[in-house]
């Protein structure tokens, strides 16, 4: 499952702010994901709840933030924003879009003790 590696890419970015910040364990995960990421957020929070076992942030919860894609209509030299690939310009119509981002996952903030 998709899901999975991207919660185990999430633990080793918690293991390492760990280390770097000195705290023990993870409370909460704030959880950047975007609309082009494929991840759907359902399986986001099965995954993390499996992959977080017997870790750091074992039983912490997670807030997911839908965050949309940016692009760039080649057509009309907006910027807008989608939610799918292959949307058409919002604002003239046009399929040439130049996309940036919206396939991300990032870790936004975190509570820790
Ligand atoms: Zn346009």
């Amino acid at each position: 499952m998709h899901e999975m590696s991207l919660c185990e890419s999430v633990l080793e970015i918690l293991e390492q702010s760990a280390r770097e910040e000195a705290f023990s364990s993870v409370k909460k995960v704030w959880l950047e994901i975007g609309v082009l990421s494929c991840a759907a957020p359902e399986a986001m929070r099965f995954s993390f709840d499996i992959v977080m076992k017997g870790t750091l942030a074992e039983g912490a919860g997670l807030e997911i933030i839908q965050v949309p894609a940016l692009a760039r209509c080649d057509q009309c030299s907006q910027d807008v924003e989608v939610t799918s690939r292959g949307e058409p310009c919002p604002v003239c119509g046009s399929e040439r879009l130049d996309i940036r981002g919206g396939d991300q996952i990032r870790v936004k903030e975190l509570e820790v003790s």
